[in-house]
């Protein structure tokens, strides 16, 4: 649209945890207080009967904010009111076996465990506004009519955490409450998001919980795998985790919650990686079953949002309270270092012009951090690039606006033809109360 492309960054390595999975969790090889003939009762109840794991997954990070609406169809991937419904059935264990998802990590566990699995639905949606209650009631009663029908032995569930439902601002917290209401005794493991906004709930339902300990986030398949060891220990009586929560009445900014800190020559630090590292360090030194940081997701006008701590050890709650507060202090005492300042877009733009001058500083990248559909933006509005072009830049890749309209105008006019249109702000923002502002631009296609 009148604007030069460029191409930067593709194709650049992301970092990862170098992590040996068996030696989080090793299993005792004897256990405190098991006498023989238990362990032959119960090796003989093992061989009579294959065990059923429930595997599933409902995730969504719900951005109240957001005018994006969060319909069924969304979690399949499908436009709203496209009516498209999420995988269900053998089609989930089938399209997740063998993948580095959570998914894929529960079935590898299953597997070992020599169990028969049923998944009832994988139903994961893209961040936008609150849950419809009709998309999250479909996803609820597939597992838990599963839960019903299949009396399965274990229930592995892939959770994001930070889902506001129109009906429940804890959505989570709702569905593991109509799971335990019809499986009161049965073993639950629980994955969750960095980003999930936790309630006692969740604590109260879930034997075990582990949250991702990178954002990025690049460890789903280790997080299920340290949420699922201790449920396959608990369940041969070689654990008996015990799990304790807390807070703090912090709401870290998003652009303040890298664990890949440091970059070189970055102007600030940020404290996630340290505070990360020492989870971790608490599993693998066998303090704790499971320790895991969630950093919150703030953009959800909800009661619990904001970061928690949730340790999970071996029958010694004092101890899983210790650590959760030694975690959670970690958090406190660092709270300055969460705190991010936007800079004005007209000294954005004006820095990044200075910079673009110096050749060793190229490319500039501006961001539009809450414009990022990655936390439930609209990709629609027009503010950065209006002020792009009101600056003079040039030479600039603009990256992108989502507007299906505009884009049937240019693939109308085709590849060569300039013209003139209405481009973004088709969405309204009530919720903070800014309508959407469109740009009437000229230019010319490019490419389709
Ligand atoms: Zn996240």
């Amino acid at each position: 649209m009148g604007l030069r492309q460029a191409l930067y960054g593709e194709g650049r390595t992301s970092r990862r945890l170098s992590r040996v999975l068996g030696a989080l969790h090793p299993e005792p090889s004897t256990v405190a207080g098991r006498k023989p003939e238990e362990v032959q009762a119960r090796a003989v109840a093992a061989s009579k009967k294959k065990p059923l794991f429930l595997i599933a997954q409902m995730s969504h990070e719900t951005n109240t904010y957001s005018p994006v609406p969060t319909d069924l169809a969304r979690f399949a991937g499908g436009l709203p009111g496209s009516g498209a419904v999420p995988l269900a059935g053998p089609a989930v264990a089938e399209s997740f076996a063998g993948t580095r998802s959570g998914v894929g990590a529960f079935l590898e566990l299953a597997e070992e465990a020599g169990a028969d699995v049923v998944t009832p639905i994988s139903a994961s949606a893209p961040p936008s506004g609150t849950v419809h209650d009709h998309a999250f009631e479909y996803i609820c009663d597939a597992i838990c009519d599963s839960v019903a029908a299949d009396k399965p032995d274990a229930i592995l569930l892939c959770l994001h955490g930070a889902m506001a439902v129109e009906s429940h601002e804890d959505g989570e917290g709702e569905l593991l409450q109509r799971i335990r209401e019809l499986a009161p005794d049965t073993p639950i493991a629980i994955t969750l998001d960095m980003h999930c906004n936790f309630y006692d709930e969740i604590a109260a339902c879930a034997d075990t919980v582990a949250g991702y300990h990178t954002y990025p986030h690049e460890d789903m398949y280790e997080t299920a795998m340290r949420a699922g060891r201790p449920l396959l220990a608990m369940m041969s009586g070689d654990a008996k985790p015990v799990t304790s929560w807390g807070n703090r009445r912090m709401l870290p900014h998003i652009m303040r919650q890298s664990t890949l800190d440091p970059y070189p020559g970055r102007p600030f630090k940020t404290p996630n990686k340290a505070i990360q590292a020492r989870a971790l360090e608490m599993e693998e030194s066998g303090q704790a079953l499971i320790a895991s940081v969630f950093v919150g997701f703030p953009h959800a006008d909800i009661s619990n949002a904001g970061l928690s701590a949730v340790v999970v050890t071996d029958g010694d709650e004092a101890a899983a309270a210790a650590l959760r507060d030694e975690l959670l202090d970690m958090c406190w005492d660092s709270r300055a270092d969460w705190v991010f300042e936007p800079e004005p877009l007209d000294e954005a733009v004006g820095r990044a012009m200075e910079m673009a001058a110096t050749p060793e500083e190229k490319p500039v990248i501006l961001l539009d951090h809450y414009d990022n559909t990655a936390s439930g933006g609209t990709m629609d509005t027009t503010t950065v690039l209006k002020a792009v072009l009101d600056a003079g830049l040039d030479d600039v890749c603009f990256y992108g606006i989502f507007d299906p309209a505009a884009v049937q105008e240019m693939a109308a006019a085709g590849v060569g033809a300039t013209l003139t249109l209405s481009l973004g702000g088709k969405m309204d923002m009530p919720a903070i109360g800014l309508t959407g502002e469109p740009l009437e631009l000229e230019g010319t296609v490019l490419t389709l």
